[in-house]
């Protein structure tokens, strides 16, 4: 545990674990720290066994279905990934891989299907279906209480209207805790968002500007229309990117000691790597770490919170299907 001090914010007991120039050149630096989500992540893991124990004691598994259509590589990868850990949680997990030639209706179909499980207490539906699939309407077809995703109107609304009782977007909740769990202050920082998706820029605005202890955040959203972005950048106690552009962030858009999380996942090509690519961020890790005060790698910073919370929202629905 190191005590970390960021100008405009305060960063107090941060749970970073190694005090490192860049990844790849190994620690040499006083400055930039790396959040680690892998333990972040452990962390969360230990507290929802305890839950997972308590509930079934009392007669209740929670279970989750993810439903696959069609066989692009890295969903089928995510989905692999949720299935273990399930798994290993022992949770109770429905796999379903739909070849993607399926039709909305038969995709509406399983989702009904799902829907009246009460052995299934979360439903994903793994983003992104094939093209002739209206993705949008399959997200209003889930019973708003299993939508793990938190992509349901009804869920969005709960957002907004600050109901802790709704499901939020795994991403945001995973980069809230992680911030929280490091001992990063929200309350009062100004925090700038770069994208404006729904399922990570616009969830995570809203729920660190909530009016609660875990959020009060001052927020600024940033897209690809915005002007000037890097000198709100600069203005920002702590940046997230989400954008999905390899390395963009740069040493030069942020202020020296700023909190840096990454949430983008990019490949790129890497002749060097056995599988002719690797992956990076939305941020050039290496420049940035050397003025930041601390920064999320890639992989594992943001990635594997995001997995942690599909088990924390799984959990919460289980729990509130069961007991209220
Ligand atoms: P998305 O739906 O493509 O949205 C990208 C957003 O970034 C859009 O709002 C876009 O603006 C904005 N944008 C693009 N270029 C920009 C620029 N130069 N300056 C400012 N804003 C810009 O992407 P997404 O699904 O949110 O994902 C973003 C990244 O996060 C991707 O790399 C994705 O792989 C990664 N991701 C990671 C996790 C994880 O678990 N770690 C989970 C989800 C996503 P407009 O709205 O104006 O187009």
């Amino acid at each position: 545990m190191l005590a970390l001090r960021v100008p405009g914010t305060q960063l107090q007991k941060a749970k970073v674990t190694c005090v490192t120039r860049t990844r790849r050149h190994g620690c040499a630096s006083p400055m930039a720290k790396l959040i680690d989500g892998r333990a972040v992540a452990e962390k969360v893991y230990a507290d929802l066994r305890s839950d997972i124990a308590e509930l079934k004691a009392r007669g209740v598994t929670p279970g989750l279905a993810v439903i696959l259509v069609g066989d692009n590589p890295a969903s089928r990868a995510y989905v692999r990934s949720k299935d273990k850990m399930c798994r290993e949680l022992g949770l109770h997990s429905v796999k379903l891989e739909l070849p993607a030639s399926t039709t909305q209706t038969e995709l509406l179909a399983r989702v009904e299907e799902f829907n009246r499980d009460s052995t299934i207490h979360g439903i994903l539906v793994q983003s992104p279906p094939p093209e002739h699939i209206d993705e949008a309407a399959i997200v209003r077809a889930l019973d708003p209480r299993k939508d793990m995703d938190g992509f349901h109107p009804e869920n969005v609304a709960k957002l907004v209207l600050e109901d802790a009782s709704g499901f939020v977007p795994c991403t945001p909740l995973g980069v809230q805790r992680l911030l929280l769990e490091s001992g990063i202050e929200i309350n009062g920082a100004h925090v700038v968002v770069l994208g404006r998706s729904m399922i990570v820029g616009k969830p995570l605005a809203l729920l660190l500007m909530q009016k609660n202890k875990n959020g009060n955040a001052t927020v600024t959203v940033l897209h690809s229309r915005s002007r000037n972005p890097a000198q709100i950048t600069r203005s920002a106690d702590v940046v997230v990117a989400a954008i999905g552009r390899a390395e963009f962030l740069k040493a030069d858009h942020i202020r020296e000691g700023a909190v840096v999380i990454d949430v983008g996942i990019n490949r790129v090509e890497d002749a060097a790597s056995e599988r002719g690519y690797r992956l990076v961020g939305d941020v050039a890790f290496d420049e940035v770490s050397e003025k930041a005060s601390a920064i999320t790698p890639v992989p594992g910073g943001v990635g594997p919170m995001t997995i942690a919370m599909l088990m924390a929202n799984t959990v919460k629905a289980a729990k509130q299907a069961s007991f209220g």
